[in-house]
């Protein structure tokens, strides 16, 4: 197969292409480094042109859109889809610990470690779990004793 040009790689990018020369394309691109190069070049330019993310639900929406449609076709993944799927995840996952408060909750974990005597010191639910736990242990120890007995 010949060279593909940067112009087909974008068209492959953005997917316009026909299933038939995605797929050879596809092919080539596993086996050209040439070819790899302008593709990537293709992402990068792609990507600048993406409309800018305004509304959080969409963008969840769009990801959950993706995931099923990745689970649903049994067909041949295309290198660009694959790629882009893992950058999405990636986004995702760290726009979802942001909205959620994940961050958040460790500085302030962290916070409270550094500086224990400034407030009041509660038990946290995470002790709670901790002290039932061993609690329950405790009481399992004791029934093998006793049955052992
Ligand atoms: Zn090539």
């Amino acid at each position: 197969m010949n060279h593909v040009a940067y112009e087909q790689w974008m068209l492959y990018v953005k997917n316009e292409l026909p299933e038939q020369v995605r797929m050879e394309y596809d092919d080539h691109l596993y086996s050209c480094d040439d070819c790899l190069e302008l593709y990537l070049q293709a992402v990068d330019e792609v990507e600048t042109q993406l409309p800018i993310l305004t509304n959080a639900d969409d963008f969840t929406n769009s990801i959950m859109a993706q995931v099923a449609k990745t689970k649903k076709s049994n067909t041949k993944v295309a290198f660009y889809q694959k790629t882009a799927f893992h950058y999405t995840i990636a986004a995702a996952m760290t726009f979802l610990f942001m909205s959620s408060g994940v961050f958040q909750s460790i500085t302030k974990y962290v916070d409270a470690v550094q500086e224990p005597t400034i407030e009041e010191r509660k038990p946290s639910v995470t002790e709670g779990l901790v002290n039932k736990t061993f609690a329950f242990m405790d009481n399992m120890k004791n029934r093998e004793a006793n049955n052992n007995e």
